[in-house]
C-alpha cells in the first residue's frame, strides 16, 4: 500500500529536546548571575547592532534600526546615550529680551550651572521685592496713622487696598526678569536619552504656550512661556524616534533642518495663539538621532532624511531569532536576571524556571533550532511568572510559575482564538468523529502565534457552463484554492481519466474567519476536493496542515506547534503534518498524550490517513500512487 513507507510516530518518539535544556552555567537562582552595569552589555543576540551602536557613539553618527518590535531597538538607543561623554553636557536658559519682548534670548552654560543662575536671579528678585514690600508697609502705616489722626479711617483703608494691589504688580515685575531653565542636565549620570516616538510637533520641536492674559499687567512674560522640544532636551544625547514613518512630513522636514543646523529656534506651534508671535533665538539641539521602524517605514520616510542618515550614519537590520546553541542559551540566564533586576520586586528564578523560559524562547522562534529574540514579550512572561511567585509568597520563581504565567499571558490574538474555539464548540460546527464527504479539518494560524481548526467544505458539481469548469470560493480562500486545485487537477485527471474542466468545484471555510493566514491550507483543500470528487468520506477526527506541490509532494508550513495545540484543544485525535516540519514540533507536555502526530511527504499519504477505510479508498489510492509515480518510472 501507498502508505507503507510513511512514519506513524507518536509525538513522544519525535526527536525533541524539550526534555533537557542543557546549560553551560551552573547556578541555583538568577540572583547569583552578574548583570553588567552598562546597558550595551545587557543586549543579547544583536551583536551587529551592538557593534554599530558603539562605533556610532564614538563617532557621533546617526543610526537607523529596522526590525520587529520588541527586539531591543529602544534599549540600544538608551545604551548609546550611556556611551556618550557626559562632560560635554550643557544647560540651556531662556532670558527675556528687553529690546524685543517676542524674541527671547538663549544662553548655554555647562551642565548644572543653569540651576545656580536661576537661583541667583530669584534671590536677587526676592531681595528687591522684599525691600519694596518694606517701603510699601511703611507707607501704609504712615497713611493709617494720618487717617486715624484726621478721623478719616474709611478713606485710609481704601487707599491702603489700592496700594497693595499696585505693590503686587511691582513684585510681579521683578519675577519677570528671572531666566527660565529650558534644558537642565543637573546631576545627570550620562547623556540624555529622549524617546520622541509619536510626539506631536510641539513636543518634538518646542513650543510657546498661549497667554490668556495678553495685557494688563497679568500677562506671563514671553520667555517664561517657552517650552523645550525633545530635539532640545536630547542636546548632546540621543533622540529616539520609533515608527519614524508615522511622523508627519513637515515634522520630518523640521527634523532634517535641526539635524543640519544643530540648532532650532522655538516658536508657538499653534498658529492663532499668542505664542505664535514669539520666536526665540536659535536653541542648540546637537543630538544623535536613532530612528527605528519596520521595513515599510523606509518607504514612508522623507527621502532627504533617509539619505541624511545614510550619508552621515549607519543602518542596521535587527535579528528576530538566533541559533539554539549552548552559548546562546546561557545568554537567557542573564536575560532573566536582568529582567528580574529591572522589575525590582519579583523573586529570582531558579534553574528550572529559566529552562522553562528558554523552552518558550525555542517555541516562540517558530523555527527549527532557534531561540526567539522578541524579548519584550518574553520579558513580559518573566514578569507575570515573577508576580505569580510573589503572590504565592515563594522565595524563588519556579518552573510551575512560568507554566502558569504562559496560560495567563496569552496575547489578544491567542485569546481571540480561544474565544473562537469556544464559539465553535457551542455551535458544534466541527465534527470530531465519523466520516464526511468533502469535509476536512484544516489548521491555520491567526495573529502569528495562535492556531485554529478551520473546517473546509468542498462540493463538486457538473459545470454550469458545460465546457468550462469553475472554482467557486470567496476571498482569500479563492487564491489558495486555485493554487491547490491547479496542483490536484492534473493528478485527478490522471487518476480518473475525467476532465476537471467539466466540473465546478465549490470550496468554503466553515464559519469564515477574517485574518486567517491560509497558505498552509492547500493539502486540506486538495483532500476535500478529492473526497468530494471520489465520494469517499474523510475521517473527522483527523486535522491537517501542509502545502502541496504540483507533483503531489507535501511541503513545510509555518506555525505547526500552534496548530497541533489548537487541534488537541478542540478534541481532534490525529494531526497530519509535513515530514519536513517534524523538528518544528514543540508542543507542551499536556498535549502529548491526547493527540497523535503523523508526518507525511506526499498527498497519497495524506489521503491514506485522512480517508475512511473502504475498498473504494484502496482502489483510489492505488490509482493515485500509480499516477504520481515519477515520469521516468512510467
Ligand atoms: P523595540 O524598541 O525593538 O520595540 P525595546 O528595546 O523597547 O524593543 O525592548 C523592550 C524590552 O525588551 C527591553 O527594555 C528589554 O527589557 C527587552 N529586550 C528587548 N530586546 C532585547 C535584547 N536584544 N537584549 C536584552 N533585552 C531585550
Amino acid at each position: 500500500p501507498a502508505a507503507s513507507d510513511t512514519q506513524n510516530v507518536k509525538i513522544k518518539d519525535i526527536p525533541n529536546d524539550n526534555e533537557n535544556i542543557e546549560l553551560g552555567i551552573q547556578f541555583k537562582n538568577t540572583g547569583e548571575i552578574n548583570v553588567p552595569p552598562l546597558l550595551i552589555d545587557q543586549i543579547l543576540g544583536q551583536e551587529d547592532a551592538v557593534e554599530i551602536v558603539k562605533k556610532a557613539a564614538s563617532q557621533r553618527r546617526h543610526v537607523m534600526m529596522i526590525g520587529t518590535p520588541g527586539t531591543g531597538k529602544s534599549l540600544l538607543a538608551k545604551a548609546m546615550a550611556e556611551l556618550l561623554p557626559k562632560e560635554e553636557l550643557e544647560d540651556i536658559l531662556v532670558y527675556p529680551n528687553a529690546e524685543d519682548n517676542n524674541n527671547p534670548r538663549i544662553r548655554r552654560v555647562p551642565a548644572g550651572k543653569g540651576r545656580e543662575i536661576v537661583a541667583a536671579h530669584r534671590a536677587e528678585a526676592q531681595k528687591k521685592s522684599q525691600s519694596k514690600t518694606m517701603i510699601m508697609l511703611a507707607l501704609m502705616v504712615g497713611i493709617m496713622i494720618y487717617a486715624v489722626i484726621t478721623n478719616q479711617i474709611l478713606i485710609g483703608l481704601f487707599v491702603c487696598i489700592l496700594f497693595m494691589t499696585l505693590a503686587r504688580q511691582f513684585i510681579g515685575r521683578d519675577d519677570a526678569l528671572i531666566p527660565k531653565l529650558l534644558v537642565s542636565n543637573y546631576n545627570k549620570q550620562h547623556a540624555p536619552y529622549v524617546d520622541a516616538t509619536a510626539a506631536h510637533a510641539g513636543a518634538l520641536l518646542g513650543d510657546v504656550r498661549h497667554d490668556p492674559f495678553q495685557s494688563g499687567g497679568l500677562e506671563t512674560p514671553a520667555h517664561d512661556r517657552v517650552e523645550a522640544g525633545d530635539i532640545h532636551k536630547s542636546h548632546k544625547g540621543v533622540l529616539f524616534l520609533d515608527e519614524i514613518n508615522i511622523l508627519g512630513i513637515e515634522s520630518q522636514q523640521s527634523l532634517l533642518t535641526a539635524l543640519q543646523e544643530k540648532e532650532y529656534a522655538i516658536t508657538g506651534q499653534s498658529e492663532r495663539s499668542s505664542g505664535a508671535l514669539v520666536k526665540t533665538e536659535p536653541v542648540p539641539c546637537d543630538f544623535i538621532m536613532v530612528a527605528a521602524g519596520n521595513v515599510d517605514a523606509l518607504e514612508k520616510m522623507h527621502p532627504a532624511l533617509r539619505s541624511r542618515i545614510k550619508g552621515y550614519g549607519y543602518e542596521v537590520y535587527m535579528r528576530d531569532s538566533m541559533p539554539d546553541t549552548p552559548e546562546n542559551r546561557d545568554k537567557y540566564i542573564r536575560f532573566v536576571a536582568q529582567e528580574v533586576m529591572r522589575d525590582g520586586r519579583i523573586p529570582q528564578f531558579d534553574e528550572d524556571a529559566v529552562k522553562e523560559i528558554i523552552r518558550e524562547a525555542k517555541r516562540r522562534s517558530g523555527k527549527k533550532g532557534h531561540l526567539t529574540l522578541k524579548l519584550r514579550d518574553l520579558g513580559g512572561l518573566v514578569r507575570v511568572a515573577g508576580d505569580l511567585a510573589g503572590a504565592d509568597g515563594a522565595q524563588y520563581t519556579t518552573a510551575s510559575h512560568v507554566l502558569k504565567a504562559k496560560k495567563i499571558s496569552r496575547s489578544i490574538e491567542q485569546q481571540l482564538a480561544d474565544r473562537y474555539l469556544e464559539n465553535k464548540k457551542d455551535y458544534e460546527s466541527f465534527l470530531r468523529g465519523g466520516g464526511e464527504i468533502g469535509r476536512v479539518n484544516g489548521l491555520a494560524v491567526i495573529g502569528g502565534d495562535s492556531g485554529i481548526v478551520l473546517p473546509i467544505l468542498s462540493e463538486v458539481t457538473p459545470s454550469l457552463s458545460g465546457s468550462e469548469g469553475n472554482i467557486i470560493a470567496t476571498g482569500q480562500l479563492k487564491t489558495i484554492a486555485r493554487e491547490a486545485v491547479k496542483n490536484v487537477s492534473a493528478v485527478i485527471k490522471k487518476v480518473t481519466g475525467k476532465n476537471i474542466e467539466a466540473i465546478d468545484i465549490h470550496i468554503q471555510f466553515v464559519g469564515t474567519y477574517e485574518g486567517v493566514e491560509g497558505d498552509s491550507a492547500s493539502i486540506s483543500i486538495a483532500t476535500a476536493v478529492m473526497s468530494a470528487y471520489e465520494n469517499i468520506p474523510v475521517n473527522q477526527s483527523v486535522a491537517m496542515t501542509g502545502s502541496l506541490s504540483v507533483r503531489g509532494d507535501v511541503l513545510p508550513v509555518g506555525g505547526v506547534t500552534y496548530k497541533i495545540e489548537a487541534a488537541a484543544q478542540s478534541g481532534i485525535k490525529k494531526v497530519i503534518i509535513p515530514k519536513s516540519n517534524e523538528l518544528d514540533v514543540m508542543i507542551e507536555d499536556a498535549y502529548k498524550d491526547v493527540i497523535e502526530i503523523v508526518t507525511v511527504s506526499t498527498i497519497t499519504e495524506v489521503l491514506e490517513y485522512a480517508l475512511v477505510d473502504s475498498p473504494k479508498k484502496d482502489a483510489f489510492l492505488k490509482k493515485l500512487a500509480e499516477a504520481l509515480k515519477p515520469e521516468h518510472a512510467e
